[in-house]
């Protein structure tokens, strides 16, 4: 049980409650074990409470009064599922959480049935959970991958003992170059006696279910024969249990397992050292491309560039960013060593902020040709960076963008160093882009009205503009385009 556990106090507890069922056991009173440790009776039962630190010496004593080993008082485990429950309910009692409800407390004597207490702990256990639950409000929800963020870019977003997993787990499987095909993964699966089936019926909340008891992880069916999302779910079902996992006790533990698994299914997926010995030849001969990363490892594009900066830092020794961004030009999700400032919110959450509309991730929507990657510079208050862009559509039918960037000085080992598009950017300066130009703001404010379409995110806000979560120059631009020019004079 863990019901709210102050950290000063555990394990006092659970050496009286072994002191107190070796007594018992024994068929001592207080009175009889003091005279023969030489200790007040009042001692012993403040210790046996917990509430008093009993010296080396008087531990000693009791062991050989009471016929036991003293590593037996000391050892961690409660003595019994009577003593568990008891501890668990003074620990509960102890805490800050049962202090704040004003509520007289009890003791946990020998007078209270087993199910009493069973009752007692579970109440306790549950209001723990539910402050903790209560917790993840989405305020919080931003800090807490606000700090992920920050942690992954300090390591360079770079896990050394899950890519020594996933290239062990998938050699072993039969792994050696290219894809991972769809059989590897059911091997690797089978290496650890799971067998994965795909079924209609899975609930709608989940993207997976793994049945332990009978080994088997149920996936939704194939509705893209070959395509990778499904090798990826199975993997990442996987990583629940070769890493450990267990149930997310915090919203910052349940992100950071996710991280994980999305971190193992990518580290298998398009496994280290072949990913490496390929980047490094294509680095060599300047023409890295996301684009063909993603090719070799039969990707989406937006695998292919997350996994980039898994290894680019720490093997090419290249900084780099990553951006999703919507076609509102929000941010969905982003990573950045390499000095790009992105935009972030008061609590240091980049996701749902608007990029710059001269930055890459945003100009790549002003693009007509949407099957190949394209290029550009951009001039910031930061630096000069080169990105290549891909758009796709999400599932929702809304564009997105893939931008995958470096500063000016690591251009020259990729494909399209050579564009001739730039763009200067002074953001966060408001004059760069987050005012409307002038004249049309002239034009149009005060004379338009335009309703805002409710973001699909919850992590999303976007205040700017005269208008809560509408883009005004967007706006006025669409009124200008479509506004009836006036006709030749009659
Ligand atoms: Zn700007």
């Amino acid at each position: 049980m863990t019901a709210a556990t102050p950290s000063d106090t555990p394990d006092l507890i659970t050496l009286g409650r072994r002191i107190r069922h070796a007594r018992t056991t024994r068929g001592l009173t207080l009175e009889a074990l003091g005279r023969a440790v030489d200790a007040a009776p009042s001692l012993l039962s403040l210790v046996e409470n917990g509430r008093r630190e009993p010296r080396l010496s008087l531990l000693r004593a009791l062991a050989g009064a009471l016929e036991v080993q003293l590593a037996d008082l000391l050892a961690a485990e409660p003595p019994s599922r009577r003593a568990e429950l008891e501890i668990a309910l003074e620990r509960a009692q102890r805490g800050p959480l049962f202090g704040r409800l004003g509520l007289p407390g009890i003791r946990p004597s020998q007078k209270l049935p087993v199910p009493v207490l069973e009752q007692l702990v579970g109440l306790h256990a549950e209001i723990a959970r539910r402050e903790e639950e209560a917790i993840a409000t989405p305020e919080e929800a931003r800090r807490a991958n606000t700090m992920l963020r920050r942690e992954r870019q300090e390591r360079d977003n770079h896990m050394p003992q899950i890519e020594a997993l996933g290239e062990e787990m998938t050699r072993r499987a039969g792994y050696t170059r290219g894809a991972l095909t769809h059989r590897t993964v059911a091997r690797m699966a089978e290496d650890l006696g799971l067998t994965v089936l795909h079924v209609g019926d899975l609930p709608r909340s989940a993207r997976s279910v793994t049945d332990w008891e009978n080994g088997r992880i149920y996936l939704p069916p194939a509705s893209i024969p070959g395509g990778h999302g499904l090798r990826s779910l199975a993997l990442q079902a996987i990583a629940h249990r070769v890493l450990g996992h267990e149930r997310p006790r915090s919203y910052a533990e349940f992100l950071r397992q996710r991280v994980e698994i999305t971190y193992f299914a990518a580290a298998c997926l398009i496994p280290q050292s072949v990913a490496v010995e390929f980047l490094t030849e294509r680095k060599r001969a300047k023409d890295l491309a996301v684009e063909d990363f993603r090719d070799t490892f039969g990707v989406t594009h937006e695998a292919a560039a997350m996994r980039l900066t898994n290894l680019a830092t720490v093997h090419l020794g290249i900084p780099l960013h990553f951006l999703r961004v919507g076609d509102d030009g929000a941010v969905f999700r982003g990573y950045a060593n390499d000095g790009l400032p992105l935009p972030q919110d008061v609590t240091g959450a980049i996701e749902g902020q608007p990029v710059c509309r001269w930055w890459a991730a945003r100009e790549a929507f002003t693009r007509g040709d949407r099957a190949a990657e394209s290029y550009q510079y951009t001039d910031t208050p930061a630096g000069t960076f080169w990105d290549s862009m891909q758009t796709g559509t999400a599932a929702d039918g809304r564009q997105f963008s893939i931008t995958v960037g470096v500063p000016y000085a690591h251009a020259k080992w990729f494909r399209g160093r050579d564009t001739h598009v730039r763009h200067a950017s002074t953001c966060p300066d408001p004059a760069c882009c987050q005012r409307p130009p002038a004249d049309l703001a002239d034009r149009w404010e005060g004379a338009s009205w335009p309703s805002a379409r409710m973001h699909q995110q919850i992590l999303a806000a976007l205040p700017r503009g005269v208008f809560p979560g509408v883009d005004d120059t967007d706006v006025y631009e669409f009124l200008e385009r479509h506004a009836p020019r006036p006709g030749p004079a009659k």
